[in-house]
């Protein structure tokens, strides 16, 4: 940070529960946070599995900053032993969070790029005394550009999934069957979900607490229905 840059807010890009946290923190010590969320609440990419009970406690869950700026809003801390959806996770801690951190967290604005001000791929001196300037785009297609004093990245992996090789790399074979591979834990309660996999055999692949949640899910007898009627693998496939 440099005199030029010290007025200058601290962008986070993502109004997730990293992003969100860092921001309390930042406010803590009194820096101004600038958060950037391309979704229209926050909590965007939680919301998206808002059906999947978390492994984690509330208590594993609220951020130790984030909860001194919430407490003096009346804010109901949820019972630190249970265990949240997604949904709750967004609605009962995410969003009050959000909208405790009011105009600094914006939606609807998604960053397309970050760099320091004035130095182009060309230009290397001075590199450290330089704002960053951070462009986005938001939901009309409008185009801005803010200038921040550091950038935090906290734009999550939900997009950009792991593919199934075990090198990191896609498996051979993945991309041409990218329209029968999902990368999340089904939703059964929407029709055209249930649809897709009813009937079907599916293979679950990994072993963690999503792989099992999915198995159980798509193992659960259908209402009135007889058995495990969606013929799914007993077991999650291992690399
Ligand atoms: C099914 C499931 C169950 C899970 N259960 C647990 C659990 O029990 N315990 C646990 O600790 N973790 C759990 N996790 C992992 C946990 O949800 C993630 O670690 C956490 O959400 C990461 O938070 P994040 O803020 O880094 O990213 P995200 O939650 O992905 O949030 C990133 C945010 O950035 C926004 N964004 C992305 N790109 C841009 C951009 N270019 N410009 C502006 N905004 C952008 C997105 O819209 C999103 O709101 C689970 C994950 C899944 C999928």
């Amino acid at each position: 940070m440099t005199e030029s840059t010290a007025p200058l807010p601290t962008v986070v890009i993502g109004a997730g529960p990293v992003g969100l946290a860092a921001a309390a923190h930042l406010v803590e010590r009194g820096i101004e946070p600038l958060v950037l969320e391309s979704g229209p609440a926050a909590g965007a990419a939680v919301r998206e599995w808002a059906h999947v009970r978390l492994f984690s406690t509330w208590a594993e869950l609220i951020d130790p900053a984030a909860e001194k700026l919430l407490a003096p809003t009346g804010w109901n801390r949820p019972d630190g032993a249970t265990y949240p959806t997604g949904g709750d996770w967004t609605e009962r801690y995410l969003q009050p969070l959000a909208d405790t951190l009011g105009d600094r967290v914006r939606y609807g604005t998604t960053v397309t790029g970050a760099a320091r001000a004035g130095r182009d791929r060309m230009v290397d001196s001075g590199r450290d005394d330089q704002p960053f300037a951070v462009h986005v785009t938001t939901a009309d297609g409008t185009e801005e550009r803010f200038l921040a004093r550091a950038v935090i990245d906290a734009s999550g992996t939900w997009t950009t999934p792991g593919p199934l090789g075990g090198n990191g790399l896609p498996a051979l074979g993945e991309r041409q069957a990218a329209d029968r591979i999902s990368y999340r834990v089904p939703d059964l309660r929407e029709a055209p979900v249930r649809a897709r996999y009813a009937g079907k055999r599916t293979a679950v692949v990994g072993s963690g607490a999503s792989a099992f949640t999915a198995l159980a899910l798509l193992g659960r007898p259908r209402p009135g229905g007889a058995g495990h009627a969606r013929g799914v693998d007993p077991a999650p496939l291992h690399r």
